[in-house]
């Protein structure tokens, strides 16, 4: 068994590891940049260590850094979190030839996964629906114009190497085609160092629903349900909510049973999240996540597991300690991700948390790393803690969440809390009718109005 593991990763999500640690009786290592010396996971790990100056690339992204800080303290495993080094195949080979535990699925599963036309391809072998598309990377503007002439307009162009949303085109027809072809191609060539596009058909009013998964490494698997993360803006979360407001237990016993049947046939260890496109009843995969996700916690929430624990357990060889069979949803939870962000144009804005008080109560999760006095510091993420409420059912979460923002202080920065005030007034978020456009058309016609 792992008795000591060094948590590579800063913030909310730092805290989250070292929690689990300490209720398992794991030590646990930070790591921290000169930035970060004042933060609170350097605070709550039983040890922490320095490894380079402000910028991530130099600290938090520097592999050579964090081998070392493994080997100066002892620790045997190391957590990722999520971002930074969680979905890197190169690091986690270099992991494994240190002899050290990488708590995550394979370098092998990571490259698979990472790479849009092979996770596609692999999914789509072992019986997971896609969105209708070209076999492959397209390689020329002919191929592309042939390719969507079958499927059928309107397509998107999509970067192999993508991420954040980028290196995505649409195309409306023909004409429109070539422009997004050459512009998906060059921003992927910018942003990934890779130019190879591939096309999809493209869904009008799709929700996001994403499936829960995760697998022994020894051929077992289970799903836990659903999130609906459709609110989003710029294609980033904002929102999230399990179960899916518009998935019913058959439809949830389905797709989680395909999809816990294609990692587990692919020998997956860890957690992963199998994305979707939901439309008029019908799921379309786009790509599979290989860590724990930021919005983990409503998944937790309505299941009453921890998945941490459980990606430690399957890390040192132990079994999940639930089978499908275990897993029944409980009432209704709902997260909203706070940002350091100034509206209406959410412009970071760090700076000196004069005054923090975090709700609480029956049913409210606050994930923080913020305190009195904490200077955020400009060089990371604007993401400054998550908001998780649990209901019995979605009304109940709905007021809950209502209730805990009120509660919440934040002073001397701006955030994002004003805009779940008024997306709670909203009678489509309150029936929970909304798709993955809903957001980005509210705020427009918001500031259309202004
Ligand atoms: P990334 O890895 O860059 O986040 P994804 O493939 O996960 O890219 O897609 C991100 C978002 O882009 C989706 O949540 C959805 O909003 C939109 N999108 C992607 N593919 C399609 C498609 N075929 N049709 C419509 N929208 C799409």
């Amino acid at each position: 068994m792992i008795d000591k593991i060094l948590v590579a990763n800063r913030g909310e999500i730092a805290l989250r590891v070292i929690r689990a640690c300490r209720e398992m009786g794991i030590r646990s290592v930070a790591v921290h940049s000169t930035a970060d010396s004042d933060a609170m996971h350097v605070r709550m790990a039983d040890e922490a260590i320095c490894i380079g100056p402000p910028p991530a690339a130099e600290s938090y992204l520097s592999v050579p850094a964090i081998i070392s800080a493994c080997d100066i303290t002892g620790a045997q495993a190391i957590h990722p979190g999520y971002g930074f080094l969680s979905e890197n195949a190169k690091f986690v080979q270099i992991v494994e030839d240190h002899s050290l535990t990488f708590i995550g699925p394979t370098a092998d599963h990571i490259r698979v996964m990472g790479d849009k036309i092979t996770a596609k391809e692999t999914m789509a072998g072992l019986g997971v629906p896609c969105v209708p598309g070209s076999e492959g990377e397209v390689p020329t503007a002919d191929a592309a114009q042939t390719i969507a002439s079958e499927i059928g307009y309107p397509v998107i162009v999509k970067a192999t190497a993508g991420g954040g949303g980028r290196g995505m085109k649409l195309a409306r027809d023909r004409h429109e085609l070539d422009v997004a072809f050459s512009t998906a191609r060059a921003e992927a060539k910018a942003a990934f160092g890779n130019d190879e596009v591939y096309i999809e058909k493209y869904l009008g009013n799709p929700r996001h629903i994403e499936i829960q998964v995760f697998g022994d490494g020894k051929g077992n698997a289970v799903h836990l349900g659903e999130r609906d993360c459709s609110l989003q803006r710029r294609h980033q979360k904002i929102f999230e909510e399990a179960p899916g407001p518009v998935i019913d237990e058959p439809t949830r016993t389905r797709i989680g049973g395909i999809c816990a049947d294609a990692v587990a046939r692919i020998g997956y260890i860890g957690a992963g999240t199998v994305e979707f496109l939901y439309e008029d009843g019908e799921f379309y995969f786009i790509e599979m996540n290989t860590r724990l996700q930021v919005e983990h916690p409503v998944t937790e929430a309505i299941f009453g597991a921890d998945l941490v624990r459980e990606q430690i357990r399957v890390a040192s060889g132990l079994p999940l300690s639930f089978t499908q069979d275990d897993l029944e949803i409980n009432g209704h939870a709902i997260e909203v991700r706070l940002n350091a962000e100034k509206l209406p144009d959410f412009r970071p804005s760090p700076g000196r948390v004069t005054q923090y008080h975090a709700p609480g109560g029956l049913g409210v999760r606050m994930d923080s790393a913020l305190y009195d006095g904490y200077a955020i510091p400009p060089y990371y993420d604007s993401l400054i803690g998550k908001l998780i409420v649990h209901g019995r059912d979605r009304q109940e979460a709905l007021a809950r969440l209502s209730r805990a923002l009120g509660e919440l202080i934040i002073d001397g920065i701006d955030t994002t809390v004003p805009l779940f005030e008024e997306l709670l007034l909203e009678p489509d978020i309150l029936r929970g009718d909304y798709t993955i456009h809903w957001l980005e058309e509210w705020l427009s016609y918001r500031t259309g109005e202004a």
